[in-house]
């Protein structure tokens, strides 16, 4: 088998160019075309010898992922669907702002968790991804853009739960911000979870990114109707892992609320989570309920959200309404299936 050497991080890559004859220094060599001079082939790999190049060629796999189909909305942002070489398929979102990009990662081809609101969630889990799958999102599209420096801001919070895939991503995120890897600034990366309390607690120790929680209701029972992890991890166990977990100077939690109509919508909803997140160093973002196929929710009137926002600000919370970008190609929150064709909940098996 080839080795995989983007799943490696710096020491790793050493042992494994010790391991095959070369020099550590060999190692980091190629660990650089890799990860910052983003490299499509050993050819490009110039100031390694012909001999060497043509070597590795047969030893190491560069391409896991195949872009098989790439759509531009509107408003500029652009969707990926990859192909995994097993065959399932995965997608990625790039959305351009005024003086910077952000691009939307997954972390698994499909997703176990269950949530009522979400078009990934109706294919179930096929698998983690692997630590390279999860980077080369990243490193492909970074290739197709004219101004790849722009590319600043990494959020995990495409297809998949990452705390549900730890290690790899983990791993992932490790060659992401590392200076040898990609360099990102850990300010610019966020992981945005459904609530997994063990993982969390072990993130804050194993590694510092921003940490998003989808909350989308405050209290258990709206909560665990929406988010099934919530009948295994209710709303005062994940508040009291979030008030231990530890922020760097002037960072915060973000806390991601998705409004629909008449579930979760209401100002009494609006007062309980005020109360819910008292004491949090945290913004909200409020992200108006983006429609799918076969889905009955919808998103409330602008009023209904307006409302809801003034609630928030009246406690003094940041609370910024999300604007749905690339609905029109279904690369919004909530509405990444990766080209399956969904079939309508009512025949569900
Ligand atoms: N599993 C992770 C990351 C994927 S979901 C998590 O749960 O955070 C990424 C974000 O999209 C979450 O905040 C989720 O609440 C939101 N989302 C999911 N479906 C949505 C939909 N139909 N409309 C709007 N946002 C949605």
């Amino acid at each position: 088998m080839k080795a995989d050497l983007k799943g490696l991080d710096a020491s790793e890559t050493e042992q494994w160019a010790v391991s095959q004859g070369l020099k550590p220094y060999q190692g980091r060599q190629i660990r650089r075309w890799l990860f910052k001079m983003l490299a499509s082939s050993f050819d490009e790999m110039t100031d390694l010898s012909k001999d060497l190049r043509k070597d590795l060629k047969d030893r190491v796999i560069i391409n896991l992922l195949e872009i098989v189909n790439t759509q531009q909305s509107k408003d500029g942002t652009k969707k990926y669907l990859f192909k995994l070489h097993d065959g399932h398929f995965i997608e990625s979102v790039l959305i351009p702002e005024e003086d910077h990009s952000t691009i939307c990662i997954s972390s698994q081809a499909g997703c176990a968790m269950g949530c009522l609101f979400c078009s990934t969630a109706r294919q179930g889990l096929k698998r983690n991804l692997t630590v390279s799958e999860i980077i080369e999102q990243v490193i492909q599209v970074r290739r197709l853009m004219d101004a790849p420096e722009r590319l600043t801001n990494i959020v995990l919070m495409g297809m998949g739960e990452p705390l549900a895939n730890y290690d790899s991503v983990i791993r992932a995120v490790g060659n992401i911000i590392a200076s040898d890897g990609m360099n990102f600034s850990t300010r610019k990366v966020t992981l945005s979870t459904c609530g997994l309390v063990p993982q969390i607690k072990m993130l804050g120790r194993d590694i510092t990114v921003n940490l998003a929680v989808s909350l989308n209701a405050s209290d258990d029972k709206t909560r665990s109707l929406l988010m099934p992890v919530n009948r295994i991890y209710p709303l005062t166990d994940l508040i009291s892992a979030l008030r231990d977990f530890p922020l760097p100077n002037r960072r915060m939690l973000t806390f991601e609320y998705i409004l629909i109509k008449g579930v979760n919508d209401s100002e009494q909803d609006a007062r309980r989570l005020a109360d819910l997140l008292s004491g949090l160093r945290s913004k909200i973002n409020l992200i108006p309920l983006n429609p799918f196929p076969g889905s009955d929710m919808s998103c409330p009137p602008m009023d209904d959200i307006l409302r809801f926002q003034d609630i928030l600000v009246e406690n003094h919370y940041t609370a910024i309404i999300r604007k749905g970008r690339g609905s029109d190609i279904s690369a919004a929150c909530g509405q990444l299936s990766g080209g399956y064709n969904l079939p309508h909940p009512g025949h569900r098996g």
